[in-house]
């Protein structure tokens, strides 16, 4: 699934490649990827000139001239980039996005259907229920805003992480990463970590994550750049989806937990399980 680093390389791609540049045609082929029911979709949006290219977690904002804002989510298994027009229309295309004087079109393909698309007036985007409960990701905070924001719940420190209110556009591989960097066990309640420890966990955050956006992000499954093409992050990771394999700083096995109901590779030894927490 597409999380902040994924949801970044595709906004800087676009705004080096399509910012500034009018849209021709549209093509909705499934209606129901509409969050909300749009009559005037299409006519919105073409003619339009994309005028701005931004990121809410792991929301992708592509504002136009006209004050429309065109809302887009990967959820599981979305796509989104420039293709050449005459390439052929992969199956789960559900929108197509023409620019004109240019041979690329934007696609938006989701075989799964777990993302979206809405259309908002600009002025009120941060208002779509959607957008209106995304807190602040961890680029926008600062160390001590990270740690007050994540010691206020009891829960596990990994159920905190992935709330979206709570810190934005974290999902299931950079918790794990991080944790592992930091040597906090997922399990651990946020509200007893030391603060120096969950500022420490912010820094190696905002490090892991800016060298994911450095490599293209991750492509587990499915994730492609706006250009189409796969991210290499996946092969720098320590711990997501290692699990049974030695750990890379003290040797031993890691092993696989369910916290928050995600799958989650853990060290035992370099994060020490909180009291009473089976291993
Ligand atoms: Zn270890």
């Amino acid at each position: 699934m597409p999380e902040l680093p994924e949801v970044e390389v595709i906004a800087r791609g676009l705004r080096k490649s399509i910012m500034g540049k009018e849209v021709s045609a549209v093509k909705l082929a499934r209606r129901d990827m509409l969050w909300s029911p749009c009559r005037d979709f299409v006519r919105i949006i073409k003619g339009s000139t994309i005028a701005s290219i931004g990121r809410k977690g792991k929301y992708l904002l592509l504002r136009l001239d006209n004050e429309y804002t065109l809302l887009i989510h990967l959820g599981m298994t979305g796509q989104f980039w420039l293709s050449h027009h005459s390439e052929a229309i992969a199956p789960h295309t559900h929108l197509i996005v023409r620019i004109k004087d240019s041979d690329d079109e934007l696609r938006l393909r989701d075989p799964r259907r777990f993302g979206g698309i809405a259309l908002l007036k600009t002025s009120a985007e941060m208002l779509h229920p959607r957008l209106a409960r995304v807190g602040p990701d961890p680029f926008e905070m600062d160390a001590e805003e990270f740690a007050r924001r994540l010691s206020g719940s009891a829960s596990a420190i990994k159920a905190v992480m992935l709330k979206q209110d709570v810190v934005s556009g974290l999902g299931n591989i950079y918790v794990d990463e991080s944790l592992w960097a930091a040597r906090i066990h997922p399990l651990s309640p946020a509200s007893r970590i030391r603060k120096d420890r969950l500022r420490a966990l912010h820094r190696l955050l905002l490090e892991i994550l800016e060298r994911s956006i450095a490599f293209g992000g991750s492509s587990i499954s499915d994730f492609v750049s706006h250009l189409g093409s796969p991210g290499y992050f996946q092969n720098e990771h320590r711990v997501y989806g290692k699990s049974g394999q030695p750990c890379q700083r003290c040797n031993r096995k890691m092993v696989k937990l369910n916290v928050a109901g995600r799958g989650t590779t853990v060290c035992n030894s370099c994060q020490r399980p909180p009291a009473g927490k089976a291993k």
